[in-house]
C-alpha cells in the first residue's frame, strides 16, 4: 500500500469536533508500514478519541482488508484565536480565557489557580492574570511573596511574571497594597490592567487565563469589551442567588460577542464519609443553567477542605494532592475546556485557515 493511499483514507476521516478531516487539519504527523502492519501517529483537538480511532479502522478494514493496524496514538494539541486585537495586544498567547462569575465567594480565583496549573502540568505554556481589582488572591493561591522583576526592552520597562507551578503569574496584587482600600473606577481600573498586560514579557504561551473581578458592572463589562477574549468560563454555585447573577455573566460576555465556553459547578455537594452527598447549596443549578443557555456543564466541584487548604497554603490542590477526586475532576474539566477553545476556535469566521500546532 502506498503513501498516497494512507493519506487518502486519513483525508477521509472528519474529526468529530473540528469537522474537517485529518489530512486537511494537518493531524497526521507520521505513519509507518512494517510488512501489513500500520502505525500512526496523530494529532487531535480532544482527549477522546474512540470515534476517529474506530473511523480509521473500519476504512481500512474495507478497503485494505490485509492491512493490520497496530498502534494509532493521539497527541493533543490547542488551535489559535485568530484576531487583529488580540495579535496587537498578545501577539505570542494563542488563547485568552476569562474566568469570571456572576458573585463573589462563589470559587472563582480557586478555580482559575486550580486549572492555570493543570493546563501547565497538561505540557502547555501557561499564563494567569490576576485581574480581581476588588481582592487579589493569587498571590497568596500560588504563594508568591516576591514582586515582578523589570526588564529593559528596546528602551522600555517590562515586567517578568513570576513563574510557578510552571505557570506564568501577573496579579494586580503585585502592584498594589492588598490591604489599602484602592477604589477603582472603570477606566482607570482597565487602562491600569492594560497596561500591566501589554508592558509584561509573556513569551509564547497557548492559554491566558484572567481571573476576572466578580460581578457584572460597569468595570467587568469595560473588560470584557477590551480583552480580546477567546471565550469565558462562568463559575456559580448551585444556589439561585448565585445562578441568578451567573445568568446576567452570560448575558454580559453575550452583549459584547464573547462567547461562553461553559459553566463551572463549584461547591456542588460534600462527600459523606459512608458515600452519601450533602447538597449544601441546593441540586443541579449548574446544569439547569447550561442546559438553558445550550453551553456546556464543564463539570462539579465538590466541597471539600483541600481545595481551601490548597488555596489558603499556596499550593493548588491539583498540585498539592494530584490523587484526590476534586483534582481528577478539575484535571477533566482542563480536558473539557481544550475541547471547547478547539470547537469555538474551529466555528469563528476569521479561523478560515485554522492551525493546530502539536
Ligand atoms: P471567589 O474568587 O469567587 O471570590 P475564592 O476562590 O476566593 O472565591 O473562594 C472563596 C473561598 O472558598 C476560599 O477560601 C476558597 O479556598 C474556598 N473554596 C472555593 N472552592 C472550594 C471548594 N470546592 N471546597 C472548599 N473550599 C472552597
Amino acid at each position: 500500500m502506498s503513501e498516497e493511499k494512507i493519506l487518502e483514507i486519513l483525508s477521509q476521516i472528519q474529526d468529530p469536533f473540528l469537522k474537517n478531516d485529518l489530512v486537511s487539519l494537518g493531524f497526521v504527523k507520521s505513519f509507518s508500514l512494517n510488512g501489513n502492519k500500520l502505525s500512526l501517529e496523530l494529532g487531535s483537538a480532544s482527549e477522546n478519541n474512540e470515534k476517529t480511532d474506530s473511523d480509521i479502522r473500519n476504512a481500512f478494514k474495507i478497503k485494505f482488508p490485509e492491512t493490520e493496524i497496530s498502534t494509532i496514538t493521539f497527541t493533543r494539541g490547542i488551535s489559535t484565536h485568530i484576531n487583529p486585537k488580540k495579535t496587537e495586544i498578545f501577539p505570542e498567547v494563542k488563547n485568552t480565557i476569562a474566568i469570571s462569575s456572576g458573585k463573589g465567594g462563589v470559587g472563582k480565583s480557586t478555580i482559575a489557580a486550580n486549572l492555570a496549573a493543570s493546563f501547565a502540568k497538561k505540557g502547555f505554556k501557561t499564563g494567569l492574570i490576576d485581574a480581581d481589582i476588588y481582592g487579589p488572591s493569587i498571590p497568596l493561591m500560588f504563594g508568591i511573596n516576591e514582586k515582578p522583576k523589570v526588564r529593559e526592552v528596546n528602551g522600555k520597562s517590562k515586567l517578568l511574571p513570576i513563574e510557578k507551578y510552571g505557570v506564568k503569574i501577573m496579579s494586580i496584587g503585585f502592584l498594589v497594597d492588598v490591604n489599602s482600600a484602592v477604589v477603582w473606577r472603570g477606566p482607570m481600573a482597565s487602562s491600569a490592567l492594560r497596561q500591566f498586560i501589554s508592558d509584561v514579557i509573556w513569551g509564547e504561551l497557548d492559554v491566558l487565563f484572567f481571573d476576572m473581578p466578580p460581578g457584572t458592572g460597569d468595570i467587568q463589562l469595560t473588560l470584557s469589551q477590551t480583552l480580546p477574549l477567546t471565550g469565558a468560563v462562568i463559575v456559580t454555585t448551585p444556589q439561585e442567588i448565585s445562578l441568578a447573577d451567573a445568568r446576567k455573566g452570560y448575558y454580559m460576555f453575550e452583549k459584547v460577542n464573547v462567547p461562553t465556553l461553559g459553566i463551572i459547578e463549584n461547591m456542588s455537594y460534600y462527600q459523606l464519609p459512608g458515600g452519601d452527598r450533602e447538597y449544601i447549596f441546593g441540586k443541579e443549578g449548574g446544569r439547569l443553567m447550561a442546559s438553558e443557555f445550550k453551553t456546556k456543564l464543564l463539570g462539579e466541584i465538590p466541597i471539600n477542605t483541600r481545595i481551601r487548604t490548597g488555596g489558603d497554603e499556596g499550593k493548588p490542590v491539583v498540585i498539592n494532592n494530584p490523587g484526590l477526586m476534586e483534582s481528577e475532576i478539575l484535571s477533566k474539566i482542563s480536558d473539557e475546556l481544550i475541547n471547547e477553545i478547539n470547537i469555538v476556535n474551529a466555528n469563528r469566521k476569521e479561523n478560515s485557515d485554522l492551525v493546530i500546532e502539536i
